[in-house]
């Protein structure tokens, strides 16, 4: 028996990186889980036939988190097919760091980053968070940045992700005590995790990441979803409202 036998969970952005490992962790636990994705969808696919394998119902749904009417139509899909929600994970982020948006402006890449990261989290945890409540109660993970709210790095990037994470952990502490005690609401705070990014980073951000990180490694997406699964579990059941670091030790 895993620690989420018989939970039904929703990942936003589950088609790669952290929200695959999440959907695949959760899955591992016992969740039957639905992965929601914007536009990939034979990886969303391949991550819900994924699901299924590990011995739990997965399913791939296509929205995109900034729009009402899509979040709307996810949560009810979602509900509907899993029969409801125990766990609901805003992991969807906007990629301002790989090609071909990386070449996009800075105030273009300032509204990527608050419609998917600042208003998807905020619309599906409405969405979601209320009717989980209603149901009796519930889990949302938010996903923020380790270094979001010391300004721990200097450049465009950085800054970027400090206006949305920091707004996204705000929210976390916020939301926590509306939902309060029905639905817990936690915020997961990633360091230099490898993804898409750091894969193909260069030479010089490898060795600055080693050097920065006291356990001398990336982080896996596996070690941020082994967080998530404590977090929407019952050993976590008097935890809520908190911003919890997974980076390999940088103290912030
Ligand atoms: P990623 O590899 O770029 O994956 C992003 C995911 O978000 C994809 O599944 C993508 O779906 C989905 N997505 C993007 N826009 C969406 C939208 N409008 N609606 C629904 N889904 C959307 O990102 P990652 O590196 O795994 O990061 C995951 C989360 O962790 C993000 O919130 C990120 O900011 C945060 N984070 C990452 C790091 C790191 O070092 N990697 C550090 C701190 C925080 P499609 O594939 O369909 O486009």
């Amino acid at each position: 028996m895993g620690v989420l036998t018989g939970k039904r969970a929703v990942v936003t952005g589950g088609s790669r990186g952290i929200g695959r490992a999440i959907a695949l962790g959760l899955a591992q636990a016992g969740a039957d889980v639905v992965v929601n994705y914007a536009h990939s969808t034979a990886a969303a696919a391949a991550v819900a036939a994924e699901v299924e394998a590990l011995g739990q119902r997965g399913l791939a749904l296509p929205a995109d988190v900034s729009q009402v009417d899509e979040v709307e139509r996810l949560v009810q899909q979602a509900w509907s097919w899993l029969g409801s929600i125990d766990v609901w994970v805003n992991n969807a982020g906007s990629d301002i760091i790989t090609p071909p948006n990386r070449h996009l402006t800075r105030s273009q890449k300032l509204e990527m980053v608050l419609q998917v990261d600042v208003r998807g989290t905020a619309l599906c945890s409405w969405a979601a968070g209320e009717r989980m409540a209603a149901a009796g109660g519930g889990v949302i993970l938010n996903v923020g940045w380790d270094k979001a709210l010391a300004g721990g790095m200097a450049g465009d990037t950085a800054e970027l992700f400090a206006i949305s994470k920091a707004a996204i952990m705000g929210y976390t502490k916020s939301l926590a005590r509306s939902l309060a005690p029905a639905v817990r609401v936690n915020c997961i705070a990633p360091g230099f995790i490898q993804t898409a990014w750091g894969q193909n980073a260069s030479a010089a951000w490898q060795e600055r990441v080693l050097a920065e990180t006291p356990l001398r490694r990336w982080g896996r997406p596996q070690d941020v979803a082994e967080m998530a699964v404590f977090l929407a579990s019952d050993a976590a059941s008097f935890i809520t409202g908190q911003v919890i670091n997974v980076n390999g030790g940088v103290i912030m």
